[in-house]
């Protein structure tokens, strides 16, 4: 982001922005105004600063935990390590993560963490001292457990973070039984589930193709049906940009151009995504990716003609400054809060669909709510079925192969018998969540006349919110 840009955005208030949003929605219902107050309210707010020694020195780090919502427990949201974090962000991020467990019916209320430090220059070993400190601070405080608040992954963090926590949180924890449920975004050999990693990403792709899919949406931006040869671009190639990329590119998406912190990349035949990895891990950047041009300004690769732009990086990165120019037709926020306020209703005016935050970037929770499960429960999806729905689509085979005296290609046995593994027991979770989560939006949309998904999203949440607090009997 360029100085003046950062100014821009760092003078925003992002959780105003998100309350902007929120107070829209709720002119759809008659709500009390109280009830919509402790809704959008922050239930905790923990400010911490500690030393850490790094070299010879003694630095003190500042850093957060925010619980927006204790109407569901435990809370769950990710940790951002960025020099960039502050209050109001980590406060926001909660709120979004509130909203959005409520949009996919992920029983958690929302919460986030953050570490001000730019993990690109901090030495691995001092990420591993601060984590773990941060993680003791969080107990010491009754601020983490598997009933009272789960951390997971978010910009600048990963399995190795997770693991550094679940690792801490065990050694303080003795005899806690359920210790792995602590944290989830684990490596699968320390109680990850399979298919969280890519999650975000795919949970990305599954809206924005069920979107792709909808004649009369397709039809008021004049684009066609389905996602083969739509021109995609794409901000941030980190986990979630990184993994919704691959996706696009496998369904016949055609990735234009990948905007990273350095610039951009731009070919109007596509770029092929695993080979921009390949040539990042060599050369330790995007740009100068044989048969592409580079473009400095990284900001003006959200500008260039294409179908869908996914920001994947950061928040308010769409800006009543460039809104105007930018010229996708659908926007699937895969970031938090890239498009403020102003932009939203400029880009609104435009037509332009946007598909938002708080249902889009679902998917790492509600595989994160998987993880979860699994941790609590203590076994691996599809131990207990898989060879039972193996045993019973053998004998189903051999019963239409009798009756039809036919033998059926063994390839297409293979596929027809195979039980359920782990990894497709989540896929097939997340699929469905994506789906039903974006028809919920669409009808609301549709039956109470909202005039975007947004603002029908939040409207979902806010109703999910109450039905809760009606059931805890706290505001009858
Ligand atoms: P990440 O740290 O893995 O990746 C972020 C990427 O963005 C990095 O590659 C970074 O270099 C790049 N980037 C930073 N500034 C940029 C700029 N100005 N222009 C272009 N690229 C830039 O983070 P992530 O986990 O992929 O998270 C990205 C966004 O998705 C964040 O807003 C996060 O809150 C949101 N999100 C993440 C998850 C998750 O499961 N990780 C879930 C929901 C939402």
């Amino acid at each position: 982001m360029s100085k003046k840009n950062q100014s821009k955005a760092d003078a925003y208030s992002f959780f105003s922005c998100i309350e902007k949003n929120f107070d829209k929605a709720a002119r759809h219902l008659s709500i009390k105004k109280g009830l919509l107050e402790q809704i959008k309210s922050c239930n905790a707010v923990y400010r911490m600063h500690f030393p850490v020694k790094i070299g010879k020195e003694i630095q003190v780090i500042e850093a957060y935990r925010v619980q927006h919502s204790h109407h569901k427990l435990p809370c769950k949201g990710g940790i951002r390590y960025s020099i960039k974090v502050n209050q109001d962000e980590v406060m926001t991020l909660a709120a979004l993560m509130t909203y959005k467990c409520a949009i996919v019916d992920v029983p958690f209320g929302g919460a986030k963490g953050g570490i001000k430090i730019d993990p690109q220059i901090v030495s691995a070993e001092n990420i591993e001292k601060i984590t773990r400190r941060y993680t003791s601070e969080l107990i010491k405080k009754n601020f983490i457990g598997p009933g009272i608040d789960v951390p997971a992954p978010d910009y600048g963090t990963g399995e190795r973070e997770m693991s550094w926590i679940f690792d801490t949180f065990l050694s303080l924890s003795p005899g806690e039984v359920d210790a792995l449920a602590c944290v989830t975004g684990k490596p699968v050999s320390q109680g990850g589930v399979r298919g969280r990693k890519e999650a975000t990403g795919l949970g990305v792709f599954y809206g924005i193709r069920e979107l792709c899919k909808m004649k009369e949406e397709m039809l008021s931006v004049g684009l066609d049906v389905g996602l083969n040869g739509k021109k995609v671009i794409i901000q941030g190639l980190g986990n979630v940009g990184y993994h919704a990329a691959t996706f696009f590119h496998e369904a016949g998406a055609i990735i234009v151009a990948l905007a990273e912190r350095e610039g951009a990349i731009y070919n109007k035949k596509g770029l092929n995504v695993s080979n921009v990895i390949l040539h990042l891990k060599k050369t330790g950047s995007i740009l100068n990716f044989p048969e592409s041009k580079n473009i400095e300004d990284t900001e003006k690769a959200l500008e260039l003609e294409c179908d869908i732009l996914i920001p994947a990086a950061l928040e308010n990165v769409i800006h009543k400054h460039n809104a105007n120019r930018i010229k996708a037709k659908i926007i699937g926020e895969a970031a938090n809060g890239p498009v403020t306020p102003e932009a939203d209703d400029i880009l609104g005016k435009k037509g332009v669909l946007i598909v938002p935050d708080i249902y889009l970037n679902a998917g790492g929770v509600t595989v994160s709510y998987f993880e979860w499960l699994k941790n609590l429960s203590h076994v691996r999806y599809g131990r207990m079925e898989k060879r039972f729905s193996e045993n019973m689509n053998t004998e189903l085979l051999q019963v239409i192969e009798t009756s039809c005296r036919k033998k059926i290609p063994i390839e297409e046995k293979k596929m027809i018998l195979r039980g359920p593994r782990e990894i497709d027991l989540v896929r097939s979770g997340l699929e469905d969540t994506m789906i039903n989560g974006f028809h919920k939006i669409r009808d609301l949309k549709k039956s109470l006349k909202i005039e975007n998904l947004r603002t029908a999203a939040f409207v979902l949440s806010i109703n999910k919110i109450i039905d809760s607090y009606e059931k805890l009997g706290i505001f009858p």
